[in-house]
């Protein structure tokens, strides 16, 4: 099991997503305001359907970080 994080900061590139990412990866600062728990999963997808349920406004454009879940990744 990991524990995911969501940054509901838009990126300003690579596809201005917002990103889901796994707690330890480098581009996750879960104590930042702006990365939001999502609670810990077995599988990425879970954790991405996790996400665009909660924040169904931005579901179109929430992806996964290409650093810690490939799995997910689109852009
Ligand atoms: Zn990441």
């Amino acid at each position: 099991m990991n524990t995911y994080y969501l940054n509901i900061n838009q990126q300003d590139n690579s596809g201005y997503n917002y990103e889901v990412h796994k707690e330890l990866c480098r581009y996750c600062f879960p104590y930042r305001s702006n990365f939001i728990k999502l609670g810990s999963f077995v599988y990425e997808s879970n954790a991405i359907l996790k996400a665009k349920n909660s924040f169904p406004y931005m579901a179109s454009k929430i992806d996964g970080c290409k650093h810690c879940c490939h799995s997910i990744n689109n852009d």
